[in-house]
């Protein structure tokens, strides 16, 4: 067996070509042992020349560069049929690339691009370091033979059954793999495949590989990724793109149960109840809520989220909710290295869901994106995502209109897409989310572009009402085309009790200290819900007056001190919390004994959601709600103030038609539509514009109106155009600007001129100031 590459390499001639937008070669760079060609970007490329480059290659037994089977060998075919080099058997590295490094390919895959685009336009050195690739590539595939795998004997098998891929066949031939052919290729394929996969499907497919109907070359990368399945093996995009096929062979050998008792494959892997055993380290599901013939309704849901189907589930909070979609991702993870991505809305609380999940299952598949994220622990959730480690991703909303996680998802299987407190899809529920209606779309025209099917939709919420449940599922049949099934838990909670108690305004705080005095003994934790953040803060301290550990919680917080209360509140070192409902959505705290409403809550919806979190671990916990009749008018003026109204939709849509002059294509932020001359708004409609200005587009495209896209934050390069700071204070000095924005844009000027970098790049307000500089 040759030790090294070098002796084959001489035989091969490696090539590259580049090609401009229109199609043509516009530079050519071609190594055959010492001999070179290169024919630089602005010389012709005609007949004659490419005669040379043929009579260079005629000493060669093959041709070899990265992508040249899809890219450079058509191209070439296109201007010169007539080219022999065309004749000769191809090794195409990007081929190979997979099947050398299955473990990561995605690693290689982007190092291999980069050596090869690395040498800007000299397309000599990019055939130089495609050779380059290849004999690491060798040494891979003589480690594995090494090690006695089958794999790239099976490799060779199939490209040897493919007329177009018998370079790729002769090269391994020349590493030292035998070729296997017939019986001999199939018995190795079946004894590769066992305990991989379903035994039924291994069956049917060793039985018809060679009936005509089976292409082989896909047959390698099913080989290659299953070879390492189980973790985090990317199956690569590019082998997604290329050979469809493979997706659909891995998803009947490995995400169909054959329901044998005999096939250990799927006992063990579509058997939610190992997993939640091994994991979870639960013994059962939980037997209530039960189903109409009293089995396991969480274990009812697990069965049909692990088989993939697409669902709505209601159930309780603290009913054992989120283990019914994350032990399906984890074993669709398992099976297929599948990304579940579960949108939710509640961004603070993401992390301790991740962490919980972490530690409850000793796995480190999940993680969580969000806005609360810094750029480097971006920058690890992404990096992770793409490497295929992370198997669950709770998501805010908003990140499906953000181009870094679209990229990056880009390069994964999407196994299921989640919508953790569904009703926020409802335009009928309290909580609806403009952003949620988005990622509806989003997953439909995201499978469209990556060219796969709709994968599963699960739905889980603890209040939806029947009016907000059939809308919602209407919906993704609707839109996605999705059958979904339903799950009903209900709601009812039979360890709390419910409490109603009209008290005179000033018996309020009185009220609330004698119920902590009679009502409540440590252990264990009290929440007191208020409708504002002022009234969290008086009762907060005069409950601490009173000689109680409270603290008050509300939006208004820094983040850094929501999260030290939280935590403290956890822990159980701050025993009571006065809050607005900002405090509690998804808090893992089983031992809430006793909610308090001091106001009346803005919904019947947002009452049983803030009083479920009483009493979790199921035991008995009571939930109070006091109230005064001056309390029913401060709620409706509460929730008149939050109301949009059509007017204000309408000014928008004004705003935006205006802003976008008759082009299709809008791009503003809130602040520039709110501005627009025509938008005209009362002062108080300034207040939140930013949700306002959401929620009515979101409304706007509802009616089909508009449609909202991707963000965009465009970067442009320029230069100033101004030699010095004094020519440009002459000009902003005749533009009659304010003395602040004069001041502003010198600056700018400034510091980029002392930078001595006129290159780099201006954002869209710096440039906006500089062109209207090189307007006078
Ligand atoms: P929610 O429905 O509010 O999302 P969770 O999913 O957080 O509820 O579950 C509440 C608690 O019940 C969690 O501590 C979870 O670990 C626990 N739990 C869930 N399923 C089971 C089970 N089958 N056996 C025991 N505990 C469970």
């Amino acid at each position: 067996m040759p030790k090294d590459s070098g002796g084959f390499l001489k035989r091969c001639f490696l090539f590259d070509i580049e090609i401009n937008e229109n199609n043509e070669i516009y530079s050519l760079g071609a190594v055959l042992g010492g001999q070179q060609v290169l024919i630089e970007p602005g010389k012709k490329i005609g007949k004659r020349q490419l005669a040379d480059v043929d009579a260079l290659a005629s000493g060669a037994d093959f041709i070899l560069g990265h992508n040249i089977l899809a890219h450079d060998i058509p191209s070439l075919a296109q201007v010169a049929p007539e080219l022999r080099l065309l004749r000769k058997p191809a090794i195409d590295t990007l081929y190979l690339s997979p099947l050398a490094y299955p473990e990561n390919p995605y690693h290689r895959l982007v190092k291999d691009y980069q050596l090869v685009r690395d040498s800007v336009n000299n397309p000599a050195q990019d055939a130089k370091l495609a050779g380059r690739v290849f004999a690491e590539q060798w040494q891979a595939f003589v480690g594995q033979l090494a090690q006695g795998a089958d794999a790239p004997l099976l490799y060779r098998g199939f490209f040897h059954l493919d007329p177009r891929l018998q370079g790729l066949s002769a090269a391994l031939f020349s590493m030292g793999v035998p070729l296997l052919e017939g019986d001999d290729l199939l018995a190795t394929f079946s004894r590769f495949l066992q305990e991989k996969v379903c035994e039924k499907a291994r069956k049917h497919w060793v039985d018809h590989i060679f009936d005509g109907q089976t292409a082989f070359s896909p047959l390698s990368y099913v080989t290659a990724w299953l070879s390492v399945a189980g973790g985090n093996s990317v199956l690569p995009p590019w082998v997604r793109h290329h050979f469809p096929e493979v997706v659909s062979m891995l998803h009947q050998l490995r995400e169909c149960p054959c329901g044998s008792p005999k096939c250990n494959y799927c006992n063990r892997n579509h058997n939610p109840r190992i997993f939640l055993q091994d994991f979870f380290g639960f013994d059962d599901f939980r037997p209530t809520p039960a189903t109409v013939d009293n089995k396991s309704l969480q274990e009812e849901i697990v069965k049909a989220a692990a088989a993939n189907a697409s669902l709505f589930a209601t159930l309780p909070t603290g009913g054992g909710k989120s283990l019914c979609y994350l032990l399906p991702a984890l074993m669709r993870y398992q099976r297929r290295n599948a990304l579940t991505i579960v949108i939710s809305p509640l961004q603070a609380l993401m992390k301790d869901q991740v962490d919980n999940f972490s530690r409850q299952t000793g796995t480190g598949i999940a993680a969580a994106l969000s806005g609360m994220l810094t750029l480097p622990e971006r920058g690890v959730v992404l990096e992770g995502i793409r490497l295929g480690d992370i198997g669950i991703l709770y998501v805010s909303p908003e990140q499906l209109r953000n181009k870094s996680f679209i990229n990056t998802i880009r390069q994964r299987e999407i196994g299921a897409w989640i919508f953790d407190e569904a009703h926020c899809l409802s335009k009928w529920g309290h909580d609806f989310r403009p952003d949620y209606l988005y990622s509806v779309r989003f997953i439909r025209e995201f499978a469209q572009k990556e060219k796969s099917s709709i994968p599963p939709v699960q739905c889980f919420t603890a209040t939806a009402k029947k009016d907000v449940k059939s809308e919602i599922i209407d919906m993704f049949r609707r839109e996605l085309g999705l059958k979904i099934m339903q799950f009903e838990g209900g709601h009812e909670r039979s360890n709390l009790i419910y409490e109603v108690r009209p008290v005179d305004p000033y018996d309020k705080k009185q009220t609330v200290l004698e119920l902590l005095r009679v009502r409540y003994q440590p252990p264990g934790s009290v929440v007191i819900y208020c409708a504002r953040r002022k009234g969290t803060e008086d009762l907060a301290e005069f409950l601490q007056v009173e000689g109680f550990v409270v603290e008050a919680f509300h939006a208004g917080l820094n983040p850094v001190e929501k999260k030290r209360i939280q935590d403290a509140f956890i822990a159980g070192d701050t025993p009571v919390i006065c809050a607005t409902n900002a405090f509690g959505m998804g808090i893992d705290k089983d031992d809430v004994r006793l909610v308090i409403h001091y106001d009346i809550p803005g919904s019947l919806e947002n009452y049983l959601q803030e009083a479920g979190r009483a009493g979790r671990d199921r035991d008995e916990a009571e939930c109070i709600l006091i109230f005064t009749d001056q309390d029913i008018e401060t709620q409706f003026t509460l929730s008149s103030m939050s109301r949009l109204t059509r007017r204000e939709i309408a000014q928008f849509l004004r705003g935006l038609r205006y802003a976008a002059k008759g082009e299709e294509q809008v791009v503003l932020t809130t602040g520039e539509l709110m501005r627009q001359e025509v938008v005209d708004l009362d002062p108080d409609e300034y207040q939140d514009a930013d949700t306002r200005v959401r929620t009515a587009v979101s409304w706007l495209e509802r009616g089909g109106y508009l449609e909202r896209n991707e963000n965009n934050t465009r970067v442009f390069q320029g230069t100033p155009l101004v030699r010095n700071l004094d020519e440009a204070r002459e000009k902003i000095a005749k533009l009659d600007l304010p003395r602040r924005q004069q001041e502003r844009w010198l600056a700018i000027l400034a510091a980029l001129m002392e930078n001595g970098t006129p290159n780099r790049g201006f954002s869209a307000d710096e440039l906006a100031g500089l062109s209207a500089l090189s307007k006078t």
